[in-house]
């Protein structure tokens, strides 16, 4: 997997508004937010998206989610928060490094576009 601008994030080459860190993964506030709350939660192991992941990530991939939600609870979103994963550049992934993005704060409509 090539660097990508989330692995420079890591890696602290470029900065970050930086909200939670632990030895798994990272979580920061998006820089085009889309609702008053949007963070993303990537993992630090180089991940393309959910079809690289292996099954030897299960754990990573359930901490990310579970801190997601402990995340939004922390910022006063714990009960209505959206998760979104965009896998692959049809369904929207324009990073190349997986990472969901928490979104709350407003409504949000179903079937998104
Ligand atoms: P995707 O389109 O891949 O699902 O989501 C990528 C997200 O990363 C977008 O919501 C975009 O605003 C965000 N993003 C792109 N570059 C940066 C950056 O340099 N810093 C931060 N904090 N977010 C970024």
């Amino acid at each position: 997997m090539t660097d990508t601008i989330f692995s420079k994030i890591i890696a602290r080459e470029i900065p970050a508004d930086i909200i939670y860190e632990d030895d798994l993964c990272l979580a920061f506030n998006d820089i085009v937010p889309q609702a008053p709350m949007h963070f993303l939660i990537i993992p630090k192991k180089p991940i393309v998206n959910i079809s690289d992941a292996e099954s030897e990530d299960k754990t990573l991939l359930g901490h990310m989610i579970l801190k997601a939600g402990e995340i939004a609870a922390e910022q006063g979103h714990g009960d209505n928060f959206r998760l979104v994963t965009n896998n692959g550049e049809t369904a929207g992934q324009t990073v190349f490094h997986l990472h969901l993005h928490v979104l709350a704060g407003r409504a949000f409509a179903w079937p998104p576009g």
